[in-house]
C-alpha cells in the first residue's frame, strides 16, 4: 500500500500553480513517478487522468486512462504516460462540465479544442505524435494545463460548487457538447476578452 497525498486549492494552492517542469531521461527518477501515477489512479481515486504535480511531483508527466465517459462506472484500469507533451495543432470547440480531484467541489463548464495533435515521450524516451480527439482531448487539455498551474476553474465559463453523485445528476442533462470539429481553437470566453481590449 502506497502512501500518496493529493495535492488540493484548500491546503497546496501555491504548489499547484507552479509550472511543473520537463522530465530529464538520463537524469530524473521518472518510472518511479510513473508507478505511483499507475497507482493513484488504478487504486485511490476514480480519475481519468493525472498530472505528476498533482501527487506532488512537478514534472511534465501525464496519466492517461482509456477515457470513456459513458464507461465511468465500470472497471477501465488501463493507463499509459505521455511525458513532457507539447500541442502541435488544435482544432475544434466543445464544452464539458469538468471536475477535478485537486479542485474540491469546483465544478466547471470548460471550451477546449475538439481535436489536438499532441508530441510526447512515452516511458523508453520515445517520441511520438498522435493525435487525440474528443472526451480524451478535453481531459489531455485539463492535464496539460495543470503542468502550467492552471485550473479549470480559471478557464471555466460557468462555475459553480457541486458533490460527486449531484455532478453525475448533471451531466446527464448537460453532457459533453461539440460545437464545431474543425477551424482553429478559439474559446468564446478568449473571443470576448480580445473583444474587450
Ligand atoms: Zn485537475
Amino acid at each position: 500500500m502506497m502512501e500518496i497525498e493529493t495535492k488540493t486549492i484548500e491546503n497546496d494552492l501555491e504548489f499547484l500553480r507552479q509550472i511543473s517542469r520537463e522530465v530529464d531521461f538520463e537524469k530524473d527518477n521518472y518510472k518511479e513517478v510513473i508507478e505511483k501515477l499507475d497507482y493513484y489512479c488504478k487504486n485511490v481515486g476514480l480519475v481519468m487522468a493525472m498530472a505528476a504535480v498533482q501527487i506532488g511531483i512537478p514534472l511534465r508527466i501525464l496519466y492517461l486512462k482509456k477515457t470513456d465517459f459513458s464507461r465511468l462506472d465500470e472497471e477501465y484500469n488501463e493507463g499509459r504516460v505521455l511525458i513532457n507533451p507539447k500541442i502541435l495543432k488544435q482544432e475544434g470547440l466543445t464544452t464539458y462540465w469538468e471536475a477535478c480531484a485537486s479542485c474540491l467541489d469546483n465544478f466547471g463548464l470548460v471550451e477546449r479544442p475538439y481535436k489536438m495533435e499532441i508530441e510526447y515521450y512515452d516511458e523508453n524516451g520515445k517520441r511520438h505524435v498522435e493525435t487525440f480527439e474528443g472526451t480524451e482531448c478535453t481531459v489531455i487539455c485539463h492535464e496539460l494545463d495543470h503542468f502550467d498551474g492552471v485550473l479549470h476553474m480559471d478557464k471555466a465559463i460557468k462555475l459553480m460548487q457541486m458533490a460527486a453523485p449531484e455532478r453525475k445528476i448533471w451531466r446527464e442533462s448537460h453532457p459533453y457538447t461539440i460545437i464545431r470539429k474543425d477551424d482553429p481553437f478559439i474559446s468564446e470566453k478568449q473571443k470576448i476578452l480580445t473583444k474587450g481590449e
